[in-house]
């Protein structure tokens, strides 16, 4: 910008500077050329005057040498003349300013003379003996004066054009200077030029609303990265090409990584093949779903390709937990396994007695024994199946079943009075101790908890063995201790006892009417209740079940647990 300024001024002044000069040329040319025809004039006048007293003795004595004097008498010849010979010289009674010499007392002219190649001024008078006089001088052309004023013309432009050029130069300089200095950051604040105020309004608005554009950028990307960052599912987007845009917390964390991440390709974080084929698959269009372990846990991992005007513009991958769905869905397999097994067996042995007392081979004496197995597996069967109902019942939440204040001790008195029987037709004693202590929870679920585990601590006792159980009051709980003096659990298979169908001793288990379910309806019923369950057993010893109840559980908690 500063150049062009510059180059405009210095072009204007040089312009002007040539454009005035030939002016000032023409207009002295002119004035010059009026003083010398005065000049010659008033030469004409006093010649004229000194010959008319003198005659030729005059003008022989005039050493005049710029001026041309000529005498022409009155018929035209040339009676003398100061730069020619006279007697050689034509007739000159036809030059214009003789004619009107002649004729009004006074000629004047101006031509060009071919001889002397310059222009020419002529003035005559007639003397009163009727001859002329004339004087004549040369005149240069314009361009010929022009020419002959070059070099001091050349050398006050050369000055002027170089004094031109240091102020056209400081001046653009000067008027760049504010445009250069603007501040952009506060347009409104720039009064150098009011011209420049539309421009510097435009920008303030521009401004303005630019900032506004980004702090709505800024609130929405919050907004989005504190909802996505606080999702349950790990979300990512990527590019067309595969690069992380956007990556939430929990996928972070999920595959050990930092926000440093974004921009670098997915693959730098995951490059197990199945998610290659699938990034590959999902690119291409289709939506894409597969199974992904991290940590000992299985996240589902979802590709959905994002089209923007049929074309691709990137892809949203989600990452949920699914290893507790996963693990349910094993657990129904092997428990549908399980339940077809376990009934095969007393179903198989109730078929087996019906079929020989149905054929008469059992003598008389033995088919007592026969009725007796099948009513004792009919009976198996059915606490099975109830078993069976119940655990599917608390599978579904146990929903219908309500809390209220439940009195622990109440429940142990009436599983020690259903199960004295039992325990005393094998010599085995049960010591109840501890007060009456109400828990929020659902009876009938405290209820199964205390029995199956009393019932376990007589069905693994020794004969004549005894049950110790113990209420204990703390601040906020009650903790109950189910003692025996059994044959213990082995140390391995402490942590699955609790496990659907699990048994350390089979036959066992089968023989003294267990169904292995037990523990699991113990277990399931603690994780409802919100109550924590424990055992200790040394082998040979006997085994210690301690469950802590919470005394007060919070509306909010009272779901289905942690199933
Ligand atoms: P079951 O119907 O077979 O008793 P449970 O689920 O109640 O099934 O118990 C699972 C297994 O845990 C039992 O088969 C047994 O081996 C072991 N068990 C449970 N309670 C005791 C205990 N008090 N003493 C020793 N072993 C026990």
């Amino acid at each position: 910008m500063k150049k062009r300024i510059f180059s405009y001024m210095f072009r204007t002044v040089l312009l002007t500077l040539l454009l005035g000069s030939c002016a000032v040329m023409l207009i002295l040319y002119n004035y010059f050329g009026r003083v010398q025809l005065d000049q010659l004039r008033t030469e004409s006048k006093m010649t004229a005057e000194a010959v008319e007293k003198d005659g030729l003795n005059y003008l022989y004595k005039l050493h005049l040498t710029k001026t041309r004097i000529t005498w022409i008498a009155a018929d035209g010849t040339v009676i003398y003349d100061n730069q020619g010979d006279a007697s050689k010289m034509g007739n000159h009674g036809d030059r214009p300013e003789v004619v009107q010499a002649l004729k009004e007392g006074i000629g004047e002219s101006s031509r060009y003379s071919e001889t002397l190649s310059r222009q020419m001024l002529y003035n005559a008078r007639k003397l009163p003996d009727g001859t002329v006089i004339r004087l004549s001088e040369g005149r240069d052309s314009v361009l010929r004066a022009a020419f002959a004023a070059l070099f001091p013309m050349t050398l006050v432009l050369a000055v002027l054009l170089l004094i031109s050029w240091f102020y056209s130069s400081r001046m653009s300089r000067k008027i760049v200077q504010p445009i250069n200095s603007f501040d952009l950051d506060h347009p409104l604040e720039n009064e150098e030029y009011p011209e420049l105020s539309p421009f510097a309004h435009r920008i303030y608005e521009q401004q303005k609303q630019i900032q506004q554009q980004k702090e709505h950028l800024y609130r929405s990307e919050k907004s989005f990265v504190s909802v996505t960052d606080n999702m349950k599912e790990g979300l990512i987007l990527l590019n067309p090409d595969g690069r992380i845009l956007t990556i939430n917390r929990p996928a972070m964390a999920l595959l050990n990584t930092t926000a440093g991440c974004v921009g670098k390709d997915i693959l730098y974080l995951e490059r197990r093949i199945e998610f290659e084929k699938a990034l590959d698959l999902a690119a291409k269009g289709n939506h894409q779903e597969l199974i992904l372990s991290y940590s000992g846990r299985s996240y589902q991992m979802d590709i959905t390709p994002v089209y923007n005007n049929d074309s691709l513009t990137g892809m949203v991958l989600l990452l949920f937990d699914v290893t507790d769905r996963i693990k349910a869905e094993q657990m129904r397999k092997e428990f549908s396994a399980n339940v077809s097994h376990e009934l095969k067996t007393p179903l198989h042995t109730i078929s087996g007695c019906a079929e020989l007392l149905e054929s008469g081979e059992v003598k008389p004496e033995d088919t007592k024994k026969f009725i007796h197995t099948i009513y004792t597996q009919a009976h198996r069967m059915i606490d099975l199946v109830q078993d069976i109902l119940y655990i599917s019942h608390l599978d579904e939440g146990a929903q219908d079943l309500k809390w209220e204040k439940t009195d622990l001790m109440g429940a142990v008195k009436k599983a020690v009075d259903q199960l004295t029987p039992t325990a005393a037709q094998r010599g085995i004693r049960l010591y109840p101790t501890g007060l009456s202590s109400d828990i929020d929870g659902i009876p009938r679920l405290v209820e199964s908890i205390v029995y199956n585990l009393i019932d376990n601590a007589i069905k693994y006792n020794h004969n004549n063995g005894a049950v110790y159980i113990a209420l204990k009051n703390r601040n906020d709980s009650v903790v109950l201790t189910v003692e025996d003096t059994g044959i213990g659990i082995p140390e391995e298979d402490q942590y699955r006892i609790f496990e659907r169908f699990y048994r350390v001793d089979k036959s066992h288990s089968r023989e003294i009417g267990g169904t292995g379910l037990g523990l699991s309806i113990v277990k399931h019923a603690c994780q409802i209740l919100h109550a924590k369950i424990r055992v200790d057993s040394t082998l040979g010893d006997g085994s210690t079940f301690t469950v802590t109840f919470l005394k007060d559980v919070p509306e909010d908690l009272r779901g289905t647990g942690n199933l």
